[in-house]
């Protein structure tokens, strides 16, 4: 404690003088850790790793030696961004040999990263010539020396050339899984990431320490407040999201238990580090930690661990951080509920990307309402983006060429900034349909409708002169608002809604509520599977209260006018009689009556299907989530993008589905159509159609692009190849080739 109290008492002197003097550096930490070698590689553009300092190696291998990120133990400890401590180094099997270095007589290194922010700058290195694990200590205050150093690195960045490519400004590209289409370039917000500290050291332990104990107890209350209340309630925190809350909670008991998290903080303090340093690198040695986890429930604590970081940072402030987003940025989070999307949605975001959800989330669904371009990128980028770095969200159609690129050179800023101005070129030419009809070459007409949640999205209607309204999402305005609406308030909008529709229809969904779609304060049980848990409709069913407000606000809009109602989650015949049953006791109270009151089902749930010809006589009509029931045909999450290519729509179990219901319905005159995310993709909107599915909804975005391919199709023809496509797959995992290769020969665009 006390020589990491002198050396740190060195190292701010050092840095005082603002020299940034990597060898005097290198010779100050060999000294006080007793090793024979300390080294400093620095990362260069390209990923290269160059020995920029040493004392203990050939002078001459400085600038010389160099490694690729990933090469060698240095290579990595830069690419796991976690350090190494090994006794005999030269056996171990990432060891790269390097003749000019003259390294041959040590046996032992100890290599820690350099991280700024989140970000790896370069790693530090210890080697002695005797076998030997370095002990905790020592690896303690090698961390420590790594952390101070990184600032040592960036404050001397402008002045000192050789520190220059230590800012890692390397350009980054990161595969991503699209969720909704688009191209966006801005600057990074990246939510959850703590600042760097401002003050590394303190002046006085014994002040520091108390100030960290006030705030511990300020953090603290404000859990217990949380326990309490069982929410977070602070603006900013993922307080949309009960989910989250009780991650939270659980991270505190998860920290709390980890033998002393809050002890080691301490003793960073007694070390010499200021409150807010010590918090930055205990968390990030848990992070570390955590990182080679993979169980998925302990990996999920890491975003938890982050938010406590932040919370006793917020606290060390004196209250919490809520970030603001410079218009067009690019929000990066680990994962984002739909309130959130919402939120970050009215700060002007241009798009975003999370390390979880896939296509079907509810967070991907909003931002597709609202135009916003989303990806996933599975991991590796929140630890490398810094807020304000320059990033590129391709969400590019095609899986292939889908990517985030960070900090990208100037000359593929440039080449986006014409794919850009490509894409509104493109924009304007679907404008240009606005008008034409919906039909095929062959002159079937199909019907176009929105999927819509918010009153401000009832402008696409006009902007798309789509058909109607075929799928209108009730819960979405209460997640927005954070709360269920009373009756008059919840009237006042479904009446909004038929007023822009005027003669359009609308087809009005029941809230479907849980799931991922929790408003702040729910008290829904905690579950292991809540997509297949207690929500929606049972919801709707055990607890009728709440329904029955909402369906009397449904009436009461109408005012007289024709009323369409279906029920999401329906699993049984049952449970749709249940639900009509209350909406007709509502109904008879309400006057003015509906002119006509349609009540449908959402079919969602696979064993619908088996129930058919009772089913078929008694709806008005049906509306297929295929978001839900995909994931509930393949068993395969909708939010989990490492799923995204385990099911299609495109397979044939999903058009044999969708092709007997088509029939089926056909025959008894029950009008069907599909309101899954899947229509407005271009090779499922055409196989729908082809299906003979002739009424399709989707998202704003979807809708133009979807008419001006279906004017391109004649369907009887495509009608009967796909006909021929669908008996001869039999096994096939989809049938997503044959069918694209029909519309490219065909002249198709999709
Ligand atoms: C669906 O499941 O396809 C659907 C339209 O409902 P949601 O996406 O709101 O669950
Ligand atoms: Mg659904």
């Amino acid at each position: 404690m006390v020589a990491q109290r002198r050396l740190l008492g060195r190292l701010r002197e050092l840095m005082a003088r603002g020299a940034g003097s990597l060898p005097e550096l290198v010779r100050l930490v060999a000294g006080e850790l007793v090793s024979e070698v300390c080294s400093i590689y620095a990362l260069k553009p390209g990923d290269i790793l160059e020995l920029a300092a040493t004392e203990g190696l050939r002078p001459d291998s400085v600038g010389r030696t160099r490694l690729r990120v990933g090469e060698g133990i240095i290579g990595l400890v830069a690419a796991t961004s976690t350090a190494l401590n090994l006794p005999d180094a030269q056996n171990h099997p990432a060891f790269a040999y390097r003749a000019e270095t003259g390294e041959e007589p040590y046996a032992s290194m100890l290599a820690v990263p350099v991280r700024r922010a989140g970000r790896t700058l370069g790693v530090l290195a210890v080697q002695n010539r005797n076998p030997r694990r370095y002990d905790p200590g020592e690896v303690e205050e090698l961390e420590t020396v790594a952390m101070l150093l990184a600032e040592v690195l960036a404050a001397s960045g402008a002045e000192d050339s050789a520190a220059e490519g230590l800012g890692a400004t390397v350009p980054r590209r990161f595969p991503a899984v699209v969720l909704v289409p688009g191209l966006a370039m801005g600057p990074v917000v990246v939510l959850g990431a703590a600042p760097a500290p401002g003050r590394l050291l303190a002046e006085n332990t014994d002040a520091e320490l108390a100030r960290l104990n006030r705030a511990v107890t300020t953090m603290q209350q404000g859990i217990d407040a949380l326990i309490e209340a069982g929410l977070p309630r602070e603006a900013g925190a993922r307080n949309a999201d009960a989910a989250a809350s009780r991650e939270i909670l659980d991270a505190y008991r998860l920290v709390a238990a980890d033998a002393g998290w809050l002890r080691r903080v301490a003793d960073a303090v007694r070390g010499g580090l200021s409150a807010e340093a010590a918090v930055h690198r205990v968390a990030g040695d848990l992070r570390d930690r955590m990182r080679r986890i993979t169980d998925p429930y302990l990996r999920e604590r890491l975003a938890d661990l982050e938010d406590l970081a932040g919370r006793l940072l917020g606290a060390l402030n004196g209250g919490g951080h809520t970030a603001a987003a410079p218009p067009g940025a690019i929000l990066l989070a680990r994962r984002l509920g739909p309130a959130e999307v919402l939120d970050w949605h009215g700060r002007g975001i241009a798009g975003f990307v999370i390390e979880e959800g896939s296509a079907g989330s509810h967070a991907a669904i909003l931002a597709r309402a609202l135009g916003l371009p989303a990806v996933s990128v599975p991991r590796g980028i929140l630890e490398t983006a810094e807020d304000g770095d320059a990033v590129i969200l391709d969400a590019a159609e095609t899986q292939a060429g889908c990517q985030v690129i960070l900090r990208p050179e100037q000359d593929v800023i440039a080449l986006y900034h014409r794919a850009l101005d490509a894409r509104t070129a493109r924009q304007a030419g679907f404008a240009a349909l606005r008008d034409l009809p919906s039909v095929t070459r062959d002159a079937t007409p199909i019907t176009l409708m929105l999927n819509i949640g918010l009153a401000l999205e009832l402008a696409q209607l006009e902007a798309t002169a789509a058909a109607g309204i075929g799928l209108f999402r009730t819960e979405i305005a209460m997640l927005a608002r954070g709360a269920i609406a009373d009756v008059p308030e919840q009237a006042a909008v479904y009446a909004r809604v038929l007023d822009a529709a005027g003669d359009r229809p609308v087809l009005f969904r029941t809230l479907d509520l849980g799931g991922d779609k929790l408003l702040p304060g729910s008290d829904l049980p905690v579950e292991e599977n809540p997509a297949m848990g207690w929500r929606s409709l049972r919801i709707g069913l055990d607890r009728p209260a709440l329904l029955r407000r909402q369906l009397r606000a449904l009436l009461l809009a109408a005012g007289g006018r024709p009323l369409s109602i279906m029920f999401p989650m329906v699993a049984t015949v049952a449970e749709f009689r249940a639900a009509r049953a209350l909406l007709l006791a509502e109904a008879a109270k309400v006057r003015p009556a509906p002119a006509q009151l349609r009540i449908g089902t959402m079919l969602e749930i696979p064993a619908l299907m088996f129930q058919l010809p009772a089913l078929l006589k008694e709806v008005d009509f049906i509306s297929v989530g295929t978001n839900d029931l995909m994931q509930f045909l393949f068993a395969a999450d909708r939010g989990t993008p490492a799923l995204a290519n385990r099911y299609d729509l495109l397979s044939p179990p999903m058009l044999d589905l969708l092709g007997t219901l088509s029939d089926q319905c056909r025959a008894a005159g029950v009008p069907l159509s599909v309101c899954g995310e899947a229509a407005a993709r271009p090779a499922e909107a055409l196989t729908l159609v082809g299906l003979g599915i002739e009424s399709l909804s989707m998202p704003a975005s979807g809708i133009l692009p979807v008419k001006a391919l279906l004017r391109d199709v004649d369907l009887g023809g495509f009608r009967r190849v796909l006909a021929a496509i669908r008996r001869t797959g039999d096994g096939a995992a989809t049938l997503r080739e044959p069918i694209t290769a029909w519309a490219r020969e065909h002249g198709v665009a999709l």
